[in-house]
């Protein structure tokens, strides 16, 4: 796909890739970018491509924010590292804690730091085991997460997750964690069955499940507002409340995964607010410094602080931390982030390009080679199917989303193929013409998958 440069031979020789083939990888080549301006990535070759997926989600503020470039390079002259361990803090996690806690969803009483989703999710799940210790109730240890949900890639991670590619041959999921119904009305809804009957029908799935393993042993939930790497899935509206009545009923705690909803995805600066979560602990990371820097999150709820902090009194220390929790540069970069949402009000510009790009999909929805377009603000999917009528999904060998994003770059869109969903989740900074650029090209490479599948 790529030309064999020196850059690509060398990657080709000595990277290791995360999810991708490595079998196929020679062959396949590198996509080797250099450099980004605005929603815009540029390759080797010179080519630009509208970056439709912020990279990883993550690039909400585009890719040459020149203030988070000037906040980066000052924290890096005045305090290029230190850490948080026994005491220590520097002024730039300070502010950003105090500035997360102002913006969190509901109300949360201390922010722990680290540096990836997984990290975060990894941490929230061994706050909940000492939690429960702390509280006197060592047996209330298992976690629930749903089918399809993606977490990350730790050990804890990735067992949260329930896509099979993060389990298989790696030994996973953990024996503590398992997995309850993906809320998919699309695909999991019973024949004329409404949205509201399906998520009561999940909410009971769930209080049978926490029955049948022991409501004194289920500790804790885990769930993204809006899924993401599971194909863009946006449970329905009543889903949320079903569910969150069943966890209080048997103490169960609620975690919030806003790694990708967080910070205005949803046209919120929370998921939790679109979908109506109320957490006891929220991740967050991704868009939390655009993605310029490695940075995550965990808030806490005060129940879980108060808990947290007597055990550790107890105990002498809370002992769990990074070597770059609370990084002076990335909580700088962060800050400014944050600071940049506020006066640039990007949560009110995501309400304001929401309609164009929910039209957007919608519309592409309507082509015989698409089964459903959903999204929520300004993130969304295009599942392609073989019948639109019947539902029916493609083979897998055919390969119908890898196909089409690869007619997307080649138009100069870069999109993402979850299996035969195809994802956007453009840098929230798009204007209005960018966006009509980035569905005149998806249409193109629509219109060239539709041809070639004729
Ligand atoms: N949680 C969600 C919802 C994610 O989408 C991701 C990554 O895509 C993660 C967690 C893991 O984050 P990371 O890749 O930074 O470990």
């Amino acid at each position: 796909m790529s030309d064999t440069t020196a850059l690509a031979r060398q990657d080709i020789a000595a990277h290791l890739h995360p999810f991708t083939n490595l079998a196929a990888h020679a062959d396949v080549g590198p996509l080797m970018v250099t450099r980004g301006d605005g929603i815009y990535v540029e390759d080797e070759q010179g080519r630009r491509y509208i970056e439709g997926m912020s990279g990883l989600w993550c690039s909400a503020l585009g890719f040459s924010h020149p203030r988070l470039v000037a906040a980066g390079v000052k924290a890096l002259q005045t305090l290029p590292y230190y850490h948080t361990f026994n005491h220590r803090s520097n002024p730039a996690v300070a502010e950003l804690a105090e500035r997360l806690l102002a913006v969190a969803p509901v109300p949360m009483a201390r922010v722990f730091f680290a540096n990836s989703g997984s990290e975060a999710n990894d941490s929230a799940v061994k706050m909940i085991w000492y939690y429960h210790n702390a509280i006197g109730q060592p047996n209330k240890k298992k976690i629930l997460a749903r089918q399809r949900a993606y977490h990350g890639v730790t050990v804890a991670s990735a067992s949260l997750s329930g896509l099979p590619t993060n389990h298989r041959d790696f030994d996973l999921p953990i024996d503590r964690i398992s997995h309850v119904d993906c809320p998919h009305h699309y695909r999991y809804g019973l024949p004329g069955e409404s949205e509201a009957d399906f998520a009561t029908r999940l909410a009971e799935a769930l209080e049978q499940r926490i029955l049948a393993e022991g409501p004194d042993t289920v500790a804790a939930f885990f769930a993204e507002p809006v899924m993401g790497a599971g194909g863009v899935i946006v449970p329905p509206q009543t889903y949320f409340p079903k569910v969150q009545a069943v966890l209080r009923k048997y103490d169960v705690l609620l975690v919030a995964d806003e790694v990708i909803c967080g910070f205005g995805r949803t046209g919120n600066m929370f998921g939790s607010t679109t979908l109506g979560l109320q957490p006891d602990l929220l991740t967050c990371a991704k868009a939390l410094s655009s993605g310029y820097v490695p940075i995550s999150a965990v808030m806490v709820s005060q129940r879980v602080h108060e808990a947290l902090a007597a055990n550790s009194g107890k105990i002498g220390t809370f002992g769990h931390g990074y070597t770059y929790s609370g990084h002076p540069v990335a909580c700088a970069i962060a800050l400014e982030t944050l600071k940049v949402f506020e006066d640039e009000r990007i949560v009110e510009r995501v309400r304001a390009l929401t309609p164009a790009f929910q039209a957007g999909l919608h519309q592409l929805g309507q082509r015989a080679s698409v089964g459903e377009s959903r999204g929520v603000g300004l993130i969304g999917a295009l599942e392609l199917v073989a019948d639109k009528a019947t539902r029916q999904p493609h083979a897998p060998e055919v390969k119908a989303g890898p196909r089409l994003a690869a007619l997307a770059q080649a138009e100069g869109l870069i999109v993402r193929a979850m299996g035969d969903t195809v994802a956007l989740c453009p840098p929230l900074i798009i204007s209005e013409a960018e966006l009509a650029t980035l569905f005149q090209r998806l249409g193109t490479a629509f219109d060239r998958y539709e041809h070639a599948s004729a």
